[in-house]
């Protein structure tokens, strides 16, 4: 286990080109921003007094982009196969069907590695890549029980000082088509995880109202957030946001639920997307999308224009849904710009946007960015600029974690 960062332990760092082009130097202590000065400056005076008679330690960052840590807004830590055996991928026998979907998983998980070491993998592939704070769904059913929530729980543990993880209980198996897994879900709650899954209420469990209900209850009874799989798409996709959106203005948790995938506002007209937006935005809902490449997805510009918190996550990554993934967020904001047709600077730094502080607000993590106070976690790399970064996808990187490097060139540095 790494030791945590003192409180005394202070670094400069020189020469850090922001995003709005100016060269900054930074002022650590204890893992935080003291201060953030122009280039060249001479500490501020207090920056000395924190721990007289230390010498902070000096890195100069040489003009590399510096932009905040990633956020990883949606992930399986337990149900990939990141470094294990190559598991290649079973089709559908009659169309994409989750519940057939699920029995596959079924079938890959028992012949893998131990859950534990996969999830290391995947994570520290995150981490590697920038990714500071991250955001798994975790299964609970019938079958599994808890037994993914408790091995999550201990590898979040054990990685507590690497990355922020948030865990969601999420029903891969339906609430109500899957008995017990509402007391289930209750437990996880209990043992540690931080919001409550869903997932198709109506295509799955065919009962909007009855899954909403569990789910609205359990988050409210523990005090927790929401993050809803959701994949239908055009109208009764729409009909469950709306349902979500009205559901969370009414119980006050705007900030605090998330609608992940949300297909089904991709593939409506714009005057019903627009309505959509609104909704969401008063309602204080955020949506994830991963930009996926075979799929209409939720339009980013027109959401984000609407006041809409949009984020993105890797999803699955070698998995029994898909093979592709690269837990890069950086890469995943080139994805969500090719997707979406963006080309201006101002676009692309929208894209670039929605894997950092949009992931930060849709996450509620108050210490993230470049600024004085926030945990100096941030990603220093080889680009002029955040439009060049995003359709360069630089992978020289290295990622810093309390203002200690953590990772370089894609690999986590030795614990
Ligand atoms: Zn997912």
């Amino acid at each position: 286990m790494r030791e945590q960062t003192s409180l005394s332990e202070q670094t400069i760092f020189r020469n850090a080109k922001l995003a709005d082009g100016s060269l900054a130097d930074f002022f650590v202590t204890g893992g935080r921003f003291r201060a953030i000065a122009p280039a060249g400056k001479a500490p501020p005076a207090d920056f000395a007094a924190v721990a007289p008679g230390i010498v902070p330690a000096i890195i100069d960052l040489g003009g590399q982009l510096v932009v905040p840590a990633f956020v990883e807004g949606h992930i399986h830590l337990d149900t990939s196969f990141y470094g294990d055996a190559w598991r290649p991928h079973i089709p559908c026998t009659n169309g994409f069907d989750v519940r057939e979907r699920v029995a596959f998983q079924a079938q890959n998980l028992a012949a893998a590695a131990p859950m534990a070491e996969r999830a290391k993998n995947q994570l520290e592939l995150c981490v590697g890549n920038g990714s500071l704070a991250m955001r798994s769904h975790v299964m609970v059913d019938a079958s599994v029980g808890l037994s993914h929530v408790e091995t999550i729980l201990a590898v979040r543990e054990k990685y507590r000082d690497l990355i922020d993880i948030q865990l969601v209980a999420f029903p891969q198996s339906g609430i109500l088509s899957s008995p017990g897994t509402a007391e289930l879900l209750d437990e996880a709650m209990k043992l540690g995880c931080d919001l409550v899954g869903g997932l198709d209420p109506a295509s799955f469990d065919r009962d909007v109202n009855g899954h909403l209900d569990v789910v609205f209850a359990l988050a409210q009874k523990h005090g927790a957030g929401i993050d809803i799989h959701l994949h239908d798409g055009g109208a009764l996709g729409l009909f469950q946001v709306e349902e979500i959106a009205a559901r969370t203005r009414v119980l006050g948790m705007a900030g605090r639920v998330a609608v992940s995938h949300a297909y089904g506002l991709g593939d409506i007209p714009a005057d019903a997307l627009a309505k959509a937006g609104t909704m969401l935005a008063a309602a204080g809902v955020a949506i994830m999308t991963n930009a996926p490449g075979n799929h209409a997805f939720p339009p980013v510009a027109a959401l984000r224009q609407a006041g809409v918190t949009v984020f993105s996550g890797s999803d699955n990554i070698r998995d029994s849904w898909w093979p592709y993934g690269d837990g890069d967020m950086l890469n995943r904001a080139n994805m969500i710009g090719y997707r979406s047709g963006f080309y201006e600077d101002r676009e692309l730094e929208a894209a670039f946007d929605v894997v950092t502080h949009a992931g930060a607000r849709a996450l509620g993590l108050a210490d993230h960015g470049i600024a004085v106070g926030a945990s100096a976690d941030f990603v220093a790399m080889p680009a002029r600029h955040v439009p060049e970064a995003v359709v360069a996808v630089p992978k020289d990187r290295t990622v810093y974690r309390r203002g200690r490097a953590v990772a370089r060139d894609g690999k986590v540095l030795a614990r």
